[in-house]
């Protein structure tokens, strides 16, 4: 069997352990996941509530143009319905873009260390991948615009950027808007746009008339917690989105998710309240480094990216074995890091502690 040669060098994603499997192998009883910027709060009751009402129904395919979503959505975020593409996750809208884009006579611009999935899809595509190195953790989109040439189709930016947790503020995001040339797609994905609370983060939607080669994503996934679902969307004009639109699946998001989603989207006070909670947690991320002189990314996320000075497996090893799952930095471009997902506030004094131990 012959697979495309893209695909000879690719991994599986690997996500974050499972917490059954760590359960086991230490012989644990309690175990934290904070490795993949999950809402530790769970999801708005009225999510759930939308989610049993929809039982009767698992027999009937869902409405694949996802038509009451999309008006609730479109009034949300302030677009047309038009506007709007929903996906299996913003991951596959993602790959809805490089499905439509790109291709092996292509290429495409993003930073590195940014959100695995960008690059992922583009090399399934066979697309060139043009990677630029962060500077302090934030995108250098001056170099970004130095690679596009005639055959870029796609630039990606990923605002707060996972793994860092960086942002690209509102002058400098327009700076650049206006310097990619035309024929250019500008991805802006904003996945933690509901945690960020920096007053110069850019209101990208309000930059979409101006800019017909800009495209936002969002999702479900993390403030509103619904990541089981799989559901986000892409929000660009009205022509781009009939363009892309043939790269969907018939009926990519859930009857379940849909419901779930527009339940949620009226219920801001779960968000704020989780936005609020998520502030007060990075400030003990925050006052466990300064105290301990580790360095760490300001974070406009809910993760924060640590610097401990070490082999990032080790730190990693040592928390798995008290039962706190992280991410190791090691595969994420930063070898010496750990990516913590900021947790409830007994969760965040508990790998605080455990923490200490292991680094005094
Ligand atoms: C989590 C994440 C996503 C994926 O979200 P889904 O909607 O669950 O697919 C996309 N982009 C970034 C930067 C993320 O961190």
């Amino acid at each position: 069997m012959q697979v495309k040669k893209q695909l000879l060098g690719l991994q599986p994603y690997q996500p974050g352990k499972p917490i059954e499997e760590v359960k086991k192998q230490f012989n644990l009883t309690k175990v934290v996941k904070l490795a993949s910027n999950e809402n530790p709060y769970g999801c708005s009751p009225k999510a759930k509530q939308a989610i049993m009402d929809e039982l009767d129904q698992l027999a009937i395919y869902p409405d694949g143009y996802s038509a009451s979503l999309r008006t609730r959505v479109a009034k949300h975020v302030n677009v047309n319905e038009e506007e709007l593409i929903f996906g299996n996750g913003s991951d596959e809208v993602v790959q809805i873009i490089c499905r439509a884009l790109l291709n092996p006579e292509k290429n495409t611009v993003m930073a590195t260390p940014t959100f695995p999935q960008y690059k992922h899809n583009a090399v399934i595509e066979g697309a060139e991948v043009r990677e630029v190195p962060l500077v302090n953790g934030d995108h250098n989109l001056d170099e970004m615009i130095g690679k596009i040439d005639e055959n870029t189709t796609v630039v990606w930016v990923c605002t707060p950027n996972n793994p860092t947790g960086t942002y690209v503020t509102s002058d400098n995001l327009l700076n650049f808007l206006t310097k990619v040339p035309k024929h250019v797609l500008v991805v802006v994905d904003e996945a933690y746009y509901e945690y960020v609370l920096a007053e110069d983060y850019p209101d990208t939607v309000s930059l979409l008339n101006e800019h017909s080669n800009l495209m936002i994503l969002r999702t479900f996934s993390k403030a509103y917690g619904l990541a089981s679902l799989r559901i986000g969307f892409g929000i660009a004009n009205a022509e781009l989105i009939r363009k892309i639109e043939p790269a969907r699946e018939p009926f990519n998001t859930s009857r379940v998710a849909q419901a779930a989603a527009i339940a949620s989207l009226d219920d801001p006070d779960f968000v704020a309240d989780c936005r609020e909670k998520n502030k007060k947690g990075l400030k003990q991320f925050y006052e466990f480094c300064e105290n301990l002189n580790l360095d760490y990314y300001p974070s406009e996320g809910n993760f924060i990216l640590i610097d401990f000075n070490r082999d990032s497996d080790e730190v990693f090893q040592a928390l798995l074995e008290k039962g706190y799952i992280v991410r190791s930095g090691n595969a994420l471009g930063f070898p010496t890091h750990l990516r913590i997902t900021v947790g409830s506030e007994i969760q965040n004094n508990e790998i605080i502690e455990i923490l200490k131990d292991f680094v005094q």
